[in-house]
């Protein structure tokens, strides 16, 4: 129930509005990775990690947080990654140099040979 702008905002409500509201879906316990770029004069883009518990609804995840950029920030274009609470590799630390990261969903399996 935030208040209403005098004039329409061309840019989203910002990171961290889109990242609180991120880390609020159920599930998800860290958001790193948030990139949000103006494409053009009226499309915005984005794009995020989603860190979830083990026993979250991915699907479900990743559904509302595209429909929560698409609705409430105005973000027309959402990637959305979601990782595995154990999920190394990117983010915070000493990320491989030389290893791009690719925006798409990665599985959840945990095995890694
Ligand atoms: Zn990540």
């Amino acid at each position: 129930m935030a208040a209403k702008p005098c004039e329409p905002e061309r840019i989203t409500s910002g990171r961290s509005a889109i990242r609180a509201d991120l880390i609020a879906l159920p599930g998800v316990t860290d958001v790193h990775d948030l990139h949000i770029r103006t494409l053009t004069s009226e499309m915005e883009v984005a794009s995020a990690h989603l860190k979830v518990r083990e026993d979250a609804d991915t699907r479900r995840v990743l559904t509302m947080a595209a429909q929560l950029m698409r609705e409430r920030h105005r973000v027309g274009h959402a990637t959305l990654q979601v990782e595995p609470t154990d999920h190394k590799g990117c983010g915070t630390t000493s990320a491989p140099a030389g290893q791009r990261q690719r925006a798409s969903i990665s599985d959840l399996s945990t095995s890694d040979s």
